[in-house]
């Protein structure tokens, strides 16, 4: 894939109550295409690679328990600027810092439960693709 892309996940707690539909809305709606998509249940390995930056954070146990806790929605997202502009759809990290519309300050029900992932940087968006979609599976 050549064009700008991002990486996503749906986090469990909005798989587990029914928010995939609609927050799938929201990311076609702000212009996003699905390059790639899949459920998955993040193994704990996999969970602690993936977070690998946050190890050693006071958060971190708890969160990868809580992203292996169910199954997860990862997915790739094809725009102009995708990184910059899906960080800007979703909203900060803590909802009750994230602007209105935003898909956290919609979805999320603590800092921890925030409904989405966002890739933070380019950089980050390729790594954390390959991490979950092989070259052959993207569109
Ligand atoms: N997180 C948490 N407590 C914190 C900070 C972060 O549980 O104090 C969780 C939250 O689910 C967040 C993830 O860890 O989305 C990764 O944190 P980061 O700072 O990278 O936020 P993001 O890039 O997801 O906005
Ligand atoms: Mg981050």
């Amino acid at each position: 894939m050549t064009g700008d892309f991002t990486f996503s996940i749906i986090k469990p707690n909005a798989v587990r109550t029914g928010k995939a539909g609609p927050i799938l809305s929201m990311i076609n709606e702000g212009g996003f295409e699905i390059s790639a998509m899949r459920m998955v249940r993040m193994t704990q390995q996999q969970a602690e690679s993936f977070y690998v930056v946050h190890k050693g954070k006071p958060f971190f146990e708890s969160l990868i328990e809580f992203m292996i806790s169910g199954p997860v929605i990862v997915m790739l997202l094809k725009r102009e600027n995708a990184v910059e502009e899906f960080r800007k759809l979703i909203g900060a990290t803590d909802p009750s810092k994230a602007e209105q519309g935003t898909i956290r300050k919609t979805f999320a029900v603590s800092v921890q439960m925030n409904a989405v992932h966002g890739s933070d940087t380019v950089e980050n968006a390729h790594r954390e693709a390959n991490f979950f979609f092989p070259e052959k599976d993207r569109f």
